[in-house]
């Protein structure tokens, strides 16, 4: 396929690597100038879309998808499909979609969780949404990038995955770190605490997989310093998106919110560049009534 990729960061640029070493044509537009082995640069996001059968974003959050939607889809010939895989609102993401149909141009939301190293491995997960027909058109993309891929409705359901399972993550994590620093404050020892909730009903993937005390359990960023993984900042990010779409659909989420107002606290306390599990060294030090 002929593709254009709009948004060579972090994630972006392992993703487009992939498409090209796959055997597209894969053509890269960013804003900063970035070099991607495989990958032909050319000197604006429409350029980029322009002959493209598939178009991927991979950008910062809702407003910059917005303005290079603007931009890219009446470049775009009829019948191409639009896939953004940055994580942005449910509202963006369906405002895009309802643009490129009436361009007739197929749109398919596609957040994906794996971070970093599953860009790089093509391991990601993608979460879509998007008509059945535009569905297939890039699911061979996605296996290409990725190693799951699921439909989970239309335009926004994919935006909607990612931010509920997202603020499920939050909230865990935030709630395994108090629970550690309490077994602390009442003398309990961390690994026999991990070595009882691990194989309880308290367990999660936050204990289990991705466990917030150095040394017990699996290796995890809290074993490096607490160096991301995954960013205090971008846990925010998708707190703060789980909220802006609760508010809109009238939906009741309390422990989303503290998790959110917690992050928030902690990433003003210079905790964003840390991983989200790095609340817990934060929290172990606070008092009953300090947070
Ligand atoms: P990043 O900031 O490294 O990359 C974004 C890129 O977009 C940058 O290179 C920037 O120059 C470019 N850009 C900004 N405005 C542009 C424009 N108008 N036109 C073209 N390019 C533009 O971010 P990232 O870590 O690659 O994340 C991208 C998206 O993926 C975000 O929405 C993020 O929330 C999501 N995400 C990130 C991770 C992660 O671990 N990094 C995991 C899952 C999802």
């Amino acid at each position: 396929m002929k593709i254009g990729f709009i948004g060579l960061g972090n994630m972006g640029a392992h993703m487009a690597r992939n498409l090209a070493s796959a055997g597209h044509e894969v053509t890269g537009f960013d804003v900063s100038d970035v070099s991607v082995e495989g990958v032909a640069k050319s000197a604006s996001a429409a350029e980029a879309a322009t002959g493209a059968d598939v178009v991927i974003t991979m950008l910062p959050n809702g407003e910059i998808l917005r303005s290079v939607a603007d931009e890219i889809i009446p470049a775009m010939r009829k019948g191409a499909c639009f896939v953004d895989c940055s994580t942005v609102d449910v509202e963006s993401a369906r405002a895009v979609a309802v643009q490129a149909n009436e361009a007739g141009v197929l749109a398919v939301d596609a957040p994906v969780s794996g971070g970093i190293g599953g860009a790089d491995t093509g391991t990601l997960t993608f979460m879509a949404g998007g008509s059945d027909e535009a569905f297939a058109v890039v699911k061979p993309l996605f296996d290409i990038m990725g190693q799951k891929a699921v439909h989970c409705g239309g335009s926004g359901a994919g935006q909607a995955a990612k931010i509920c399972n997202n603020m499920i993550l939050g909230a865990t994590m935030a709630v395994t770190c108090e629970a550690f620093a309490l077994a602390d404050k009442l003398g309990l020892d961390r690994q026999k605490m991990f070595d009882v909730v691990s194989t309880s009903s308290g367990y999660s993937w936050s204990m289990n997989a991705y466990c917030p005390a150095p040394g017990i359990g699996p290796n995890s960023p809290a074993d490096n310093d607490y160096k991301p993984g995954f960013a205090a900042a971008l846990m925010l990010k998708d707190l703060n998106l789980a909220q802006q779409a609760a508010e809109a659909a009238d939906a009741a989420t309390p422990l989303g919110e503290h998790a959110r107002d917690l992050y928030d606290t902690f990433v003003k306390e210079g905790g964003g560049v840390m991983d989200f599990s790095a609340v817990l060294p934060w929290l172990k030090d606070k008092g009953h009534e300090d947070v």
